[in-house]
């Protein structure tokens, strides 16, 4: 398999052990080599797809914009922040925020919104238009609603790289059926590129990378 990881994301070693990893302050407990800190696919969907070859297209580098929607306190959009440029992390709930505001506080490309990813006229006047990804792991029905939404931000030539949380849509359904609905709901806005299962880290989520039609 050929790996295609973003620049400022590498391979390395800790505890005997082969980790994606990316260089900055460490945010979660996670282990560190140096500068380098160890990024845990079990607690990041984005580090899973990228652990499982997805190709996300994402290059890192300076110049590379991101949206992440659904930030929490930080985990995923730490490492992302480590790699590229400036880097939008959306999250509703007060409390997780408090947690990103310091992990920000390190990463000068790192601005959290303390703002509903449904409502995206609210952080419209911030975002810049034409970002390179849109990462999306909000735990919420509607998850391709939200993707929809948003897809105003994306360049033409972005990618969507999104993790569907099936019970989170509806726990009594199978999870299977709730990917296909989300998949057709998403095509009416993305081309989706790929997709996986990403069960090996975190069950019933499917992983998908799609660009905007
Ligand atoms: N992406 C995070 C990470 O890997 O570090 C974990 C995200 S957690 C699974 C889902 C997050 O989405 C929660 O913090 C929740 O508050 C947030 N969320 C759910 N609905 C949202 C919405 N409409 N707008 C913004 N955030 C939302």
């Amino acid at each position: 398999m050929t790996e295609t990881l973003p620049d400022g994301v590498q391979r390395r070693e800790f505890d005997g052990a082969d980790r994606l990893a990316t260089r900055g302050e460490p945010v979660y407990g996670e282990p560190t080599d140096g500068e380098w800190r160890a990024w845990n696919p079990d607690r990041s969907k984005l580090g899973a797809m990228l652990e499982l070859g997805m190709d996300t297209g994402l290059e890192g580098g300076d110049d590379e914009t991101v949206l992440y929607l659904g930030a929490a306190s930080g985990t995923t959009v730490s490492h992302v922040a480590d790699f590229a440029g400036p880097t939008y992390a959306v999250e509703f709930a007060a409390r997780p925020v408090r947690d990103l505001l310091e992990a920000a506080e390190s990463r000068p490309r790192l601005f959290p919104l303390l703002k509903d990813a449904r409502k995206p006229e609210t952080y419209a006047h911030v975002v810049e238009s034409d970002v390179d990804a849109i990462v999306q792991d909000v735990a919420t029905r509607g998850q391709a609603r939200v993707a929809l939404e948003n897809r105003q931000f994306l360049a033409e030539d972005g990618r969507l790289l999104l993790a569907v949380k099936a019970r989170s849509e509806d726990v009594t359904k199978d999870p299977g059926e709730v990917f296909g609905e989300v998949r057709e709901e998403l095509e009416a806005g993305y081309e989706i590129l790929e997709s996986q299962r990403l069960e090996e880290y975190h069950a019933d989520h499917l992983g998908i990378v799609a660009r905007p039609r």
